[in-house]
């Protein structure tokens, strides 16, 4: 039998989390539908959230979840969002565990999702020692020596931001690189070395990494690893809705994330490429409102 809600949440990490919150306290009807793989499973602690620095993904989730016991109109189902059809009132949300739900507005806050890692023994050292942000994780490795695996005209903006954390900083180019001498010479200037043979392998002890390997036989000895690893959207849901999408696979949404198609908005990773948390809540809480207002002014319009 399908369930008819006010709006169905594709997502529940801080984003979808926070608008269910906010939906609930509003007093709205919402599911959130939520497969469990959030992007940032493989580390131990979120660290930059006001009042909950240092938590374990879980255990905020838990937290999360404990407090919304409060809003009773909120319903959390474990279980894929496979299809969403429909248009602005009537929305159709389909799952794998054979369920459906209708809705009146959409939420995506389905994430980003990592590609799988390219280098022999990254995975290893993932959310351990090796990270992706230096505001998430950046303190825990300050004056460290560190490794930017990094390419291209990125390399001299994510040095720089490193050098707030370290000054010991070694970037791996995994391959020859096309910069300008102007380039290496500024990197020079500022004390980081560069290597651009091709990674070999990462060698570590339990998670935390020891040494970077490259192709030509260096040892690049180090405590930490910072590199971007590619991404996807979490969800081609909402490209299959019609959402415009960047080509960084970004849905395009305004500051209350409502997105190109009406009725449906994004929010979190999904809808910026600021990956963290309480910019992902706080997205959420600001489609809450978004979604909430819609709703209202319909009502409001309904009744008169
Ligand atoms: C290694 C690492 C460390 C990090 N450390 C920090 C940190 O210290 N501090 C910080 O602020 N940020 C950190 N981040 C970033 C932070 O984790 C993300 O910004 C945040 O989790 C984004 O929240 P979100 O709700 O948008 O997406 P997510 O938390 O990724 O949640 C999205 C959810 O949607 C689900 N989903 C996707 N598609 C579907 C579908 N079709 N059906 C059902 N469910 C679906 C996913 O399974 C997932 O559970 C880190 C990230 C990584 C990778």
């Amino acid at each position: 039998m399908e369930q008819w809600m006010d709006v169905g949440i594709i997502g529940g990490g801080p984003a979808g989390l926070n608008a269910a919150l906010v939906l609930g306290r509003a007093r709205k009807s919402a599911v959130v539908i939520d497969e469990g793989r959030p992007r940032n499973r493989v580390t131990g602690e979120t660290h930059g959230f006001l009042t909950r620095d240092g938590i374990a993904p879980g255990e905020f989730r838990r937290i999360a979840m404990e407090q919304m016991q409060a809003y009773p109109s909120i319903a959390f189902v474990s279980d894929a969002a496979t299809a969403v059809t429909g248009t602005d009132g009537d929305f159709r949300i389909e799952t794998a565990g054979g369920s459906s739900y209708r809705c009146k507005k959409l939420l995506f806050a389905v994430g980003m999702r990592d590609l799988p890692l390219d280098i022999d023994g990254l995975a290893d050292v993932y959310g351990r020692s090796a990270f992706v942000c230096p505001y998430c994780d950046g303190w825990e490795l300050r004056d460290r020596k560190l490794v930017l695996i990094v390419k291209g005209a990125r390399a001299l903006h994510s040095a720089k931001t490193l050098s707030g954390w370290t000054n010991d900083i070694t970037i791996l180019t995994d391959g020859p690189d096309e910069w300008t001498d102007g380039q290496r010479e500024e990197l020079k200037r500022h004390r980081v070395t560069v290597f651009d043979s091709p990674i070999r392998r990462i060698e570590s002890a339990d998670g935390m990494v020891e040494r970077v390997i490259l192709r030509d036989g260096t040892a690049v000895p180090c405590a930490g690893i910072f590199f971007a690893p590619k991404l996807a959207a979490g969800s081609e849901l909402p490209k299959s809705l019609g959402c415009r999408v960047t080509e960084a696979g970004t849905v395009v949404a305004d500051a209350f994330g409502k997105t190109s198609v009406p009725g449906a908005y994004a929010a979190g990773d999904a809808a910026t490429e600021l990956y963290q948390a309480v910019v992902a809540a706080s997205l959420g809480s600001l489609a809450g409102v978004g979604i909430n207002t819609e709703l209202l002014a319909e009502a409001w319009e309904r009744e008169a």
